[in-house]
């Protein structure tokens, strides 16, 4: 079985680069090893520099909202008690809004984009070897292609080569159906000293569908007993009837560039990146990544530089509420 370009993980980088590359006419194989595309630890939250980014790839807001998704217009930030509201978004490089969309649906939409525009996916089944013979590469014995691409998140290429730095940043979430009383067209912050360099959220993902976690960078041991402290507090202060759509879950973010026994690979989305957690954005620096490869492909070049989404693109001014807070002090 030949082909073009063979990509390693079916995630937003993964999907993206094989649904430009079979646009483009490449015959494209992405391999994934989860047999369905659910489950995935994420705060499902597309930024408002990913809004942008999905244009380039012609996924046009009303087709998230007709997935579910929610617009989400405001911040509403709590720190030390002290309120603050801010806008989407002050910067004419942003959209001034931002989506949240359950990634249960938006990477199985992204995975039905793929293969409308020819690209082969193959689910259940987990790389454990690459090898090069020639100008070729091999593939767990089974697959030959001209060009593999990496793009197994910040867990998965350890195997396949992809080194990580020790000490990555821990985050938790859960997904869940409940009546909340919060508005639904902001998202919620909190910065505070306990989570260190990290932060709790909650806001919208769908219709009565909700995402709340938190990630601290420096607190990894005591993230468990966060976690169960924040959620405690959201449930009862926040939610009259609640359930898991999807159970909490942990797992690291961010990884690093990896060397694959002295053939530099290009790794896209997580698999190479280091800082999206600051920002939070690791959705569309991982769809833009797979874009930006996916063309470098077509045109035979090296991937030009990915433009990275900075720390506070998606806010405007800080602006003190002075009406009633929409939100409790505790949060
Ligand atoms: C708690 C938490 C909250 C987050 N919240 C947000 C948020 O709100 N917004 C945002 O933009 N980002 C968020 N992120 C980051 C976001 O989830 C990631 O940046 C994004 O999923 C990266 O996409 P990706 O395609 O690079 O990797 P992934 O989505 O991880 O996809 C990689 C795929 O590769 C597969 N794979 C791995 N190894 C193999 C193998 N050997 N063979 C075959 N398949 C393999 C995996 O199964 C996986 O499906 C959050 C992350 C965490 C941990």
């Amino acid at each position: 079985m030949d082909y073009d370009v063979i990509i390693i993980g079916a995630g937003p980088a993964g999907l993206t680069c094989g649904l430009q590359l079979a646009k483009a006419g490449k015959s494209c194989l992405i391999i994934e090893q989860r047999e369905e595309l659910r489950g995935k630890v994420c705060g499902d939250g597309l930024s408002s520099h990913c809004m942008q980014v999905l244009k380039k790839i012609n996924i046009q807001e009303d087709e998230l909202v007709s997935l579910g998704g929610k617009k989400i217009y405001r911040n509403i930030t709590s720190n030390f008690g002290q309120l603050e509201q801010r806008y989407y978004c002050k910067s004419k490089e942003y959209e001034n809004y931002a989506f949240g969309l359950s990634r249960d649906v938006f990477d199985p939409y992204l995975l039905h984009l793929a293969r409308m525009a020819g690209a082969e996916v193959r689910l259940g089944w987990k790389v454990s070897k690459i090898e090069k013979y020639n100008s070729e590469y091999v593939i767990d014995s089974t697959f030959k292609t001209k060009k593999v691409v990496l793009a197994c998140g910040a867990m998965g290429g350890k195997k396949l080569g992809v080194l990580r730095p020790e000490n990555l940043p821990f985050g938790i979430s859960a997904r869940v159906f409940g009546d909340c009383n919060l508005a639904s067209d902001a998202f919620y912050f909190k910065y505070d000293w306990q989570y260190g360099n990290g932060y709790a959220w909650l806001f919208p993902v769908g219709e009565k569908l909700w995402n709340y976690g938190v990630w601290s960078a420096d607190k990894q041991k005591n993230i468990n007993n966060l976690f169960k402290q924040l959620e405690q507090r959201l449930k009862h202060t926040y939610f009259s009837s609640i359930h898991y759509d999807r159970q909490p879950k942990g797992a690291l973010i961010g990884a690093t560039k990896g060397k694959i026994k002295n053939n530099l690979l290009p790794c896209i989305g997580d698999c190479d990146y280091i800082v999206c957690y600051e920002s939070g954005e690791g959705i569309s620096f991982a769809i833009e990544s797979g874009y930006h490869q996916a063309n470098a492909i077509i045109n035979d070049m090296e991937a030009e530089t990915v433009s990275i989404p900075i720390r506070d693109a998606f806010c405007g001014e800080v602006k003190k509420l002075d009406k009633e807070p929409l939100v409790r002090q505790d949060l």
